[in-house]
């Protein structure tokens, strides 16, 4: 035999048994999405590298070390397999001028690819759900986004998740925190491990974020931005969480919480669980008003969050949320004139909008009766010799009880219906 191939480290099948569930998480976030009015946007994988190198950052975890990055062969373009979706997202917002006649409220749902360890919850082909928010200046918006992510973990019956949210406050206030905080470091430089010195002078707010247990009570003790806030930024902060508030959506306020990103600025947030070990961040997001100027276009404030479809998948796993792609109807069939009249009686259920398996590959009464059984179906429709000569079935109920009984085939879609 000739060697099997196997799928590459880190990307994944996702296999019938379990799509139906993922199928579930798909459908449950466009209709939750859709309620808050926000559109489908269908973006292209592959995008110019330096797209993200601007829209990202030169000094991120994605753009240092996790891209996929090649020269196109043909003409040389640097091309990268998208590590995320708001930088796209903003590309195509400016290229086809979305916003021209105002605001727009968008979503994505798509394959991200990003090289990194991997682990559980943690995979190089990864799912993101996005949602972005263009020209709101206010924080209503930024409490949307949140209050949406809370409906949608009750849609899919996933509860205890934590909301964390910070403010990072405006470009002006961080570079002045910036210094505040590199000098903060500099006192401690021996505790700093490499990951912290190499950010020192580059992204020192992504030192906060560090899961070092060494640098814990140091971090813990450096002076918050969110204590030398301006007025503006504060109004905003104190803005967002009294309309959370009036949702009703409990929130905690993180001063660590930096995010990853350099485009973000004042609010950032995350759902957090305690159920998936280390990779508990479901959803992440903030609002990041300079990167449409950044990327081209005219100055428009967005916010925007990405939620990891596997996390949430496996999560929902957890909490034994079910869903199922069985039929309807397995239609068992045995001899010639019963085979030959299954597929159109088939057609016929359909028509009536029914999910029908016709059983293929012959067999006898009782194998056919267990596949019937295995399909998940609702109902076995058994077609022998003598219905198919007197133009009848039989209605097997397979799950809720019931006696199994004789209809016509001209009933048979209205009987198996009431
Ligand atoms: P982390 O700190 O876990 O690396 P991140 O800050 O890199 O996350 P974001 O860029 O904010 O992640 O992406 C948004 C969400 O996408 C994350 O909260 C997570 O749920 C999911 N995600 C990110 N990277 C991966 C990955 N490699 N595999 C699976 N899900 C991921
Ligand atoms: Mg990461």
């Amino acid at each position: 035999m000739a060697d099997k191939f196997q799928s590459i480290k880190g990307f994944y099948d996702i296999l019938p048994g379990q799509t139906a569930l993922w199928r579930h998480l798909e459908d449950v976030a466009s209709e939750v999405l859709a309620q808050y009015g926000y559109r489908y946007i269908h973006l292209p994988i592959v995008e110019p590298t330096a797209l993200y190198v601007r829209g990202v950052g030169e000094h991120t975890d994605i753009v240092e070390k996790e891209m996929y990055s090649w020269t196109d062969a043909l003409n040389g373009d640097k091309l990268t397999l998208r590590p995320e979706g708001t930088a796209g997202c903003v590309r195509a917002v400016v290229e086809h001028s979305l916003t021209y006649n105002g605001p727009q409220r968008l979503w994505y749902m798509g394959p991200m690819f990003r090289h990194e360890n991997v682990q559980k919850g943690r995979q190089r082909q990864f799912h993101q759900i996005g949602a972005e928010a263009f020209g709101y200046d206010g924080p209503d918006v930024d409490a949307e986004l949140m209050i949406m992510l809370a409906r949608l973990w009750k849609a899919l019956g996933i509860t205890d998740v934590e909301l964390q949210i910070n403010t990072i406050g405006d470009a002006s206030e961080r570079a002045a925190y910036r210094q505040t905080l590199i000098a903060y470091f500099e006192q401690h430089a021996e505790l700093l491990d490499e990951d912290a010195k190499r950010r020192l002078h580059a992204n020192p707010l992504r030192i906060l974020d560090s899961k070092n247990p060494r640098m814990q009570a140091m971090i813990e003790a450096a002076p918050k931005l969110f204590d030398v806030l301006g007025a503006e930024s504060r109004a905003h902060y104190d803005g967002l969480c009294a309309l959370l508030d009036a949702a009703g959506v409990p929130y905690t306020l993180n001063t660590r919480l930096v995010r990853g990103l350099d485009y973000y600025n004042r609010s950032v947030f995350e759902w957090v669980t305690t159920k998936l070990g280390a990779q508990g961040t479901i959803a992440a997001g903030g609002r990041y008003d300079s990167l449409v100027e950044t990327l081209g276009g005219k100055p428009t404030t967005a916010c925007g969050f990405g939620m990891g479809m596997e996390r949430v998948f496996l999560l929902m796993q957890e909490y034994g949320v079910q869903a199922s792609d069985a039929p309807d109807v397995y239609l068992v069939n045995a001899g010639e004139q019963a085979q030959a009249q299954a597929p159109i009686l088939a057609e016929r259920l359909r028509d009536a909008g029914m999910a029908v398996a016709v059983h293929a590959g012959g067999g006898s009464f009782k194998s056919q009766m267990k596949k019937a059984d295995g399909s998940g179906a609702r109902f076995a429709v058994i077609l022998g010799e003598d219905e198919a000569r007197a133009g009848t079935a039989v209605i097997k109920p397979l799950r809720d009880g019931g006696e199994q009984r004789s209809v016509a085939q001209a009933e048979l879609a209205a009987a198996l219906m009431d």
